[in-house]
């Protein structure tokens, strides 16, 4: 990874600050904000600025309005989970350019807080308009990007107003960790490298696999997708999830991994069901020999003791995908026994990474968030910068 100029690098007295984040937050009915988990994490870059003695222009976007306001998607309603987290007062522009938001970032004093309207209410935004993102430009000194959230999106915020700002431009303190957090999985951490690549399918993951072949010393496959690669192999594999046309892309995966001395860990036995349904009857087989009539919904348990012992010899470790149906609660101790596993291995002093969807959201729903490194608060991002692409939000600050 080339140094990357973070806020660490500068000094933002007397400055104003635009700083972008993801501040797309869930809601309930009544506007209020049901986790506040990405307001957390842009912190530590909003204090760091107002520090120093200078002042922060917040951008966001907030669901998805295609161009149009809308009292719903209005950032106004998080202001105060803002101010709650911040314990300060936070001031708010009802459009993100024009006459309000003009006044208001000229008037703002060393130490305010500003949060602009929904960036997504002007079409503008997400078409990575030049003359949008110079009007959001005008608007401060400096840019700080700290959305990892969009960094994999072109928009007028996220990538295209960087060029406005070419000695003021650098990464909040999220994004820094984010992108640490991939470099050390893909280059720089310990080894052994365990990658787990779990999930429904074979065909959203091939990219990733392919792209962390060369970084990775052991790479464990469980979820869904094994039931291609075992079939591919001449397993029987029963009613099983499994993509027909991607099992000589399964065979070419295992050759590649040969070539660049992987150890592909494949599940030796599966928690097997006759039906898709937590009532369904259930038992555990060998993967290879899966009746007619079951299907495969979770690995079994000698599986989970194979994949236990890669993990506790592993030093540095990748977690994207469930190992079984984990929504069920019968087949959830599969993933159970990952999250298991690679706690003990960080507490050993492996770094371990979970990046990207349903494994987050396990994570965080079953308590693992503190036993791990580090969780990934960008799916898509995430997802992208394992493919090995270049995320035009980085791309934007780096060059
Ligand atoms: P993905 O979105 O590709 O990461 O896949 C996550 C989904 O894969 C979850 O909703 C799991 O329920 C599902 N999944 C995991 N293992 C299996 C399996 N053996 N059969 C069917 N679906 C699975």
């Amino acid at each position: 990874m080339t140094s990357m100029k973070t806020v660490n690098d500068f000094n933002f007295k007397d400055k104003k600050v635009l700083v972008r984040v993801d501040f797309n937050v869930p809601q309930n009915a009544d506007l209020q904000v049901t986790d506040n988990t990405r307001i957390v994490a842009a912190k530590p870059t909003i204090e760091k600025i107002l520090n120093d003695g200078g002042s922060v222009i917040l951008l966001s976007h907030l669901g998805r309005p295609k161009g149009k306001a809308s009292k719903e998607l209005s950032l106004a309603s998080i202001v105060a989970e803002i101010e709650k987290v911040m314990e300060k007062k936070v001031m708010f522009s009802t459009d993100c350019v024009g006459e309000d938001a003009a006044t208001k970032s000229a008037s703002l004093q060393n130490g305010e807080i500003l949060l602009l309207e929904n960036l997504r209410f002007h079409a503008e935004e997400e078409k990575g308009d030049l003359s949008f993102a110079e009007k959001l430009a005008k608007l401060g000194d400096a840019y700080v990007n700290d959305a990892f959230g969009t960094a994999h999106r072109a928009h007028a915020s996220t990538a295209v107003i960087a060029q406005f700002f070419p000695s003021s431009k650098s990464f909040g303190l999220l994004m820094a960790k984010e992108l640490k957090a991939i470099d050390t999985v893909l280059n720089t951490g310990e080894k052994p490298v365990t990658a787990i690549i779990g999930g429904s399918k074979v065909s959203s993951k091939i990219t990733i696999i392919e792209n962390i072949l060369p970084a990775v010393d052991n790479l464990i496959i469980g979820g869904g997708m094994a039931f291609t690669f075992i079939k591919a192999m001449g397993g029987k594999i029963g009613n099983s999830l499994v993509e027909e046309d991607k099992m000589q892309l399964a065979l070419e995966i295992i050759e590649k991994a040969k070539q660049h001395k992987v150890q592909v860990y494949l599940p030796v036995d599966a928690v097997i069901a006759d039906a898709f349904s937590n009532d369904a009857q259930i038992k555990e087989c060998d993967i290879y020999e899966i009746p007619e009539g079951w299907m495969g919904l979770d690995v079994g348990s000698k599986s989970n003791t194979l994949f236990h012992d890669v993990l506790l010899n592993s030093r540095t470790i990748l977690w994207n995908g469930p190992a079984g149906v984990f929504e069920l609660s019968n087949f959830a101790k599969g993933t159970i026994a990952l999250g298991d596993g690679i706690a003990e291995a960080t507490k050993l002093g492996a770094f371990s990474l979970v990046g990207g969807g349903d494994s987050v959201a396990f994570v965080k729903q079953n308590g693992y968030e503190t036993k791990v490194s580090y969780v990934s608060t960008g799916g898509g991002a995430m997802l992208e910068s394992l493919e090995g692409l270049e995320l035009p939000g980085v791309a934007a600050i780096n060059n």
